[in-house]
């Protein structure tokens, strides 16, 4: 169990925490999700004692080992002891802190490695691990610690896709048998592994409800908004000379996200390429693509006085024009309340 009680926090003139309160169940999975700057981190390294706060209480039911307060901490890097090997950085703790053993802190050690999958890498250094294997040697190095809650600021925000179902599937494993906290900004992540999800903005807890109630019916504006923001992609291009295969590995992802089938990858990957063929980038543009029951939409904004020359006698590549309109139900133009020009296609679907 936590229970935080109004707290808040300043650094110097900023307000990372307004006046916070939040009970966390024991053996309870709350994410913690929110735009960068919203207090995330800090609430949780409040927790963790980490960092002192003005006013306000934080209680919790865990008992403290020694010098041990029984809450683990994991961050996004992992910050493994880069001179040490993962066996070492994994008992010296438990040897330094709670006095156990060097043969004890191994034995338990070596099975708390073959629970997280990295047995096999006990020996390694941490520069010669995979980021997914990292960051599950930082979890197992918190387990030794045999913490009550865990706590995890974005454990998967560096990692690839492989490495983070990694740390997924780890702490679904985990997650009956302790408190977990973790912050991430996969709404993925959170909707899978979390009994309850909060949404803070601006140092406050905005909304709070089950991955359900959060994701799929937000009441807050604030809260529709963030999620509409992450369940969509949105790709800036500065230049005709833009990063093609980033953008088709970024289009590739998001449809992953949604298990959409290859056939409408690509048709979107298609449809885009051809797309930004068509209309001018010198200046930019932003392009979002976004699923919905009606199926996937690409929508370009072009830099503004930047005009799409889309109609089918202007257009400066017709092969583009026609693979698109093959491609997609409806191409529309119109200009937006900023007077951009704002171009929207449908991809249509089983077009292949
Ligand atoms: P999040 O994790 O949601 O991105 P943080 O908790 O890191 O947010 O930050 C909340 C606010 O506090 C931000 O405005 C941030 O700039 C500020 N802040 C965080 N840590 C420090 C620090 N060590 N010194 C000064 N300001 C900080
Ligand atoms: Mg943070």
């Amino acid at each position: 169990m936590i229970r935080i009680n109004q707290i808040t926090k300043s650094y110097d003139n900023v307000r990372a925490l307004d006046n916070v309160s939040l009970t966390i169940s024991s053996n309870e999975v709350v994410s913690i999700i929110g735009y960068s700057g919203s207090g995330k981190s800090t609430l949780i390294r409040c927790i963790a004692g980490l960092e002192p706060y003005e006013s306000g209480t934080i209680q919790t039911d865990v008992t403290p080992v020694k010098d041990y307060k029984g809450i683990g901490m994991v961050f996004s890097n992992g910050n493994l002891f880069p001179h040490l090997t993962v066996l070492q950085n994994l008992t010296l703790a438990p040897t330094k802190v709670l006095g156990i053993s060097r043969k004890e802190a191994e034995e338990e050690a070596m099975q708390i490695l073959d629970k997280v999958g990295i047995w096999s890498v006990k020996d390694a250094y941490p520069d010669s691990l995979s980021s997914g294997q990292l960051q599950r040697a930082a979890i197992a190095r918190s387990l030794m610690m045999k913490p009550e809650i865990l706590l995890l600021d974005e454990p998967t925000s560096s990692l690839d896709p492989v490495s983070k179902s990694e740390v997924f599937n780890v702490l679904t494993m985990l997650k009956d048998s302790m408190t977990i906290v973790l912050v991430t900004h996969s709404i993925d992540f959170a909707r899978s592994i979390s009994d309850r999800i909060v949404f803070m903005s601006d140092g406050k807890i905005c909304e709070q409800g089950t991955p359900s109630e959060i994701i799929n019916h937000p009441k807050e504006q604030k809260t529709k908004a963030f999620i509409d923001h992450c369940m969509n992609m949105v790709y800036e291009i500065d230049s005709p000379k833009y990063d093609h295969p980033e953008l088709n590995a970024r289009i590739e992802v998001f449809c992953m996200r949604y298990r959409l089938p290859y056939s409408e990858t690509y048709s979107i990957q298609l449809a885009v390429e051809e797309l930004l063929n068509l209309i001018p980038l010198d200046e930019g543009v932003k392009l979002l693509i976004s699923k919905s029951d009606k199926g996937l939409e690409v929508e370009a904004t072009l830099a503004k006085g930047a005009h799409p020359y889309l109609s089918p006698e202007h257009v400066k590549d017709e092969l583009s024009y026609n693979i698109i309109e093959g491609l997609c139900e409806k191409i529309e133009e119109e200009t937006n309340e900023n007077n951009e020009s704002v171009i929207r296609v449908a991809i249509r679907q089983n077009t292949i």
